[in-house]
């Protein structure tokens, strides 16, 4: 049965690529008539949606993984959110779903309408509570473990650094590589998230890149050289890291958010003829290419979280009109961990 439905739902349209950073009015955000319910599908409302550094590769036209979000169409975006009415079989109100590849994810919406296959049931006895389970489970653990396992594959003893040491992917990254017994090395971009990155998760060292001399102090904590990087930033940190690569190395490149702002692309790496020189494997990697080692990254994550082997933060902005501003904290630093907005209480 349907519960009420407001007549109108909220919906953020990209209108304009942003150049550079994002301005004012390249979203705009558009109440709707809430339209009727056809056959075949089904009425969610968004509770969380999450905000990704992608979310800027998505509002350009430059090359991509996936078709750039068209002008006027509604902003693509991860969801969690609850059945309210449904015309379509085996979905019931009350059921909490998360969105698929088949609706791009999800919207920056507060309510959306969806056919066969464009949600997926969120097991419905989980062991985390539902905020954990989407900000940790849809995206951030099986980037970070398959980044790991499939990818850059470290062993027991290897040194292994990852950057955005103390965000939303880098934090379970780092803590998996202390669980696998390397030697771990982080880099963030404060002395505080640093100390969180060391003292409450347990890597080994951790460098604010913001503060003088990173290769030097680099080459410090990692004197045996670096045998795998789990690069999220790209740009001169991965630079200065490929500088201090051991031979037959691996990169796992997960991101390039450094450049993700650029309005006109940064300089290659200077240290490329290195991975010639090491006979270094370098392999990018997106997550949505691997669902076969979903479950499985789902089920170790959650196993550590619940052993206390693995904690994550979770930065959470209240209200869909303020996801705009929030998505601007992943580029500046200042998400705490994954973020969300919550767009409706559970
Ligand atoms: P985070 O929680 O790590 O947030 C982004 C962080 O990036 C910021 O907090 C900031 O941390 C850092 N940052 C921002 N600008 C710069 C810059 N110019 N140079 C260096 N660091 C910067 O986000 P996620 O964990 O969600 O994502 C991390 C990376 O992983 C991104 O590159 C993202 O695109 C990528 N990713 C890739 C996936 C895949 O399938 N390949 C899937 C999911 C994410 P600080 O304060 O430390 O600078």
């Amino acid at each position: 049965m349907a519960q009420s439905l407001p007549d109108t739902y909220k919906v953020w349209r990209l209108k304009r690529r942003p150049q550079g950073i994002i301005q004012d009015g390249d979203l705009e955000l558009d109440e709707v008539p809430m339209p009727p319910l056809q056959d075949g599908e089904v009425r969610v409302q968004t509770l969380y949606l999450s905000l990704d550094p992608t979310d800027r590769i998505w509002m350009s036209d430059r090359k991509q993984y996936m078709p750039p979000v068209p002008l006027d169409q509604p902003m693509r975006g991860p969801i969690v959110g609850r059945v309210v009415e449904s015309r379509q079989p085996g979905l019931q109100p009350g059921d909490n779903v998360e969105g698929t590849p088949q609706i791009e994810l999800g919207h920056w919406a507060d309510y959306l309408v969806g056919k066969e296959g464009d949600f997926r049931l969120v097991p419905r006895h989980n062991e985390l509570p539902l905020v954990d389970y989407f900000g940790q489970m849809a995206i951030v653990a099986p980037t970070a473990y398959i980044g790991l396992m499939e990818i850059a594959t470290p062993k027991a003893g290897e040194t292994l650094v990852v950057s955005t040491a103390a965000g939303a992917v880098g934090s379970i990254v780092g803590q998996i590589g202390k669980i696998l017994g390397c030697r771990t090395v982080g880099i963030a971009g404060s002395d505080e998230k640093c100390q969180w990155v060391t003292d409450e998760l347990g890597l080994d060292a951790c460098l604010n890149y913001k503060t003088d001399n990173l290769e030097a102090r680099l080459e410090a904590a990692c004197p045996d050289g670096i045998d795998v990087y789990f690069d999220n930033v790209g740009g001169p940190i991965l630079d200065t890291v490929l500088g201090q690569m051991n031979n037959f190395g691996r990169i796992a490149q997960c991101g390039t958010i450094s450049d993700y702002n650029a309005a006109t692309p940064p300089p290659g790496p200077t240290n490329y003829p290195l991975i010639l020189m090491r006979r270094l494997t370098v392999r990018g990697f997106i997550v949505l290419d691997h669902p076969e080692r979903y479950q499985e990254a789902v089920s170790e994550v959650t196993k550590w979280i619940l052993e206390g082997k693995i904690k994550f933060r979770q930065h959470i902005v209240d209200g869909i009109e303020n996801a705009v501003e929030a998505v601007k904290m992943l580029y500046r630093g200042e998400n705490q961990g994954k973020l969300l907005v919550r767009v409706a209480p559970e």
